[in-house]
């Protein structure tokens, strides 16, 4: 007997129908002696539904006090989602309570829409398991300090699963999604694309850093340091497959490089369409001024993502930065406004119609011309790069939006990811 964590998608839970068939499959797992935690997200669409009602009445929720209240509207989805679930198994025949973050409780910092998981109790989960219920927690919320309900940011269920798991030790975390796994790259942009059977923690990292949704990347965090065993798989196979071709099945990320298997160069390749690209012009090149610039960027809580400074001609330079496509307009009124003059630059100007495509691998590391090799392919396109960034196992391009499907399907067969490896 096991303590196993399920986390189901939006998809997984999107109509009463799929609830039914997750219910089966949760009920095979506590036939075969398991003891059972999931976590379900709110049914697919629900909570961009929630979330384009509060548009509707405030566009631009900025201040704390309307953030407090976007997450209390959004962590509703997910309220729903496990109460239907348990009823669902309930009907079934299979004892099942549901709890809200804020019941077991799921202590969060008080970072609305974005809150971190600060601690988790698991004396109410662990009673009622022990009185052989199966445990029903709502994904992507929790509670503040001050007792206000927060969510994680979006795809925040994937997180609350796992940081489920490593407070309850559990022996894995289930990822149930509508894929079978992880791909070398999206299966939607590239049908060519392949599961792999494992993937490094490091690899898994980089991918969901760099825009790969399927985990969000705060899960694959607290999978790492808490080596979490955490799998990826389908929750579109029959529920009643046996159970152990289900929990050989998708992806299992690893810890361990393992030697004995033929690492691949670059494992997969993620892109990222949710940044903006702002570009300050003429900007007098003296010590401090990317501070001058950034400072009050970082001061008003926006993450700056690519950055490049170009070498100087007559004392000035241009500097370049992305940052998330939410902050884009805030950004740029606010350098405007505030810094453009102070810092004596000629003009600013931006671009929210780029993306961000990145090849990932740990085999990088000890490979030399895989940056090369990727600048040739996209060059072959007649594709245009407008910023590079590098670290060990990555690297990432900036280019126009509209070439990105072109450059991931270019990218993914000229690594040959679509050829079957031994990963
Ligand atoms: P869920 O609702 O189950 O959390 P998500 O939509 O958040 O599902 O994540 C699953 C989706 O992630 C897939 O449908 C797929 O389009 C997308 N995805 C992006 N990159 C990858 C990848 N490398 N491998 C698998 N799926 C990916
Ligand atoms: N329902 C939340 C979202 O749509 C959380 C999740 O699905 O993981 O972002
Ligand atoms: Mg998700």
């Amino acid at each position: 007997m096991a303590l196993i964590v399920h986390k189901y998608g939006g998809t997984s839970m999107g109509s009463t129908e799929r609830i039914r068939s997750v219910a089966q499959r949760v009920a095979k797992w506590v036939r075969n002696g398991h003891q059972m935690v999931v976590v379900p997200s709110a049914m697919s669409g629900e909570t961009n539904r929630l979330l384009g009602l509060a548009k509707e009445l405030m566009p631009e929720a900025t201040t704390r006090e309307a953030m407090r209240e976007l997450d209390a509207i959004a962590a509703t989805g997910e309220q729903v989602s496990v109460g239907l679930l348990a009823l669902a198994l309930q009907a079934q025949g299979v004892p099942a309570v549901s709890y809200g973050g804020w019941q077991v409780p799921i202590e969060t910092d008080s970072a609305f829409t974005k809150a971190r998981i600060a601690r988790i109790d698991d004396k109410r989960v662990r009673a009622d398991l022990d009185s052989g219920r199966v445990v029903i927690i709502t994904g992507f919320q929790g509670i503040d300090p001050e007792g206000h309900v927060t969510t994680l940011g979006r795809g925040g269920s994937d997180t609350s699963a796992v940081a489920v798991a490593a407070a309850l030790k559990a022996a894995e975390c289930l990822i149930y999604t509508d894929v079978d796994g992880v791909y070398t790259t999206d299966p939607r942009i590239v049908p060519e694309a392949r599961r792999l059977k494992t993937i490094s923690f490091e690899e898994m990292l980089e991918m969901a850093s760099l825009g790969s949704k399927v985990l969000q990347i705060r899960s694959v965090e607290f999978a790492g340091k808490y080596r979490v065993p955490t799998r990826v798989l389908s929750s579109f196979t029959p529920p009643d497959i046996p159970i152990d071709e289900e929990a050989a099945s998708g992806t299992l990320i690893t810890f361990e490089e393992d030697e004995k298997m033929e690492q691949a160069v670059v494992a997969g390749i993620a892109f990222n369409r949710d940044e903006a690209k702002i570009s300050v012009i003429g900007v007098p090149d003296r010590p401090g001024i990317a501070y001058a610039l950034l400072g009050p960027v970082a001061e008003a809580n926006v993450d700056v993502d690519v950055i490049i400074q170009n070498v100087s001609h007559d004392g000035r330079t241009d500097f370049s930065f992305t940052v998330h496509r939410n902050d884009y307009a805030r950004t740029m009124e606010l350098l405007k406004t505030k810094v453009l003059a102070a810092v004596g630059a000629a003009d600013i100007v931006g671009d929210a119609k780029i993306c961000k495509v990145s090849i990932v691998g740990i085999g990088m590391k000890s490979h030399a011309g895989i940056a090369a090799k990727m600048f040739q392919t996209l060059s072959a396109e007649g594709i245009n790069i407008q910023m590079i960034t590098t670290s060990e196992i990555k690297t990432s391009v900036v280019i126009d939006e509209k070439y990105m499907e072109l450059a991931v399907r270019a990218l993914h067969k000229a690594f040959g990811l679509e050829e079957a490896k031994a990963a």
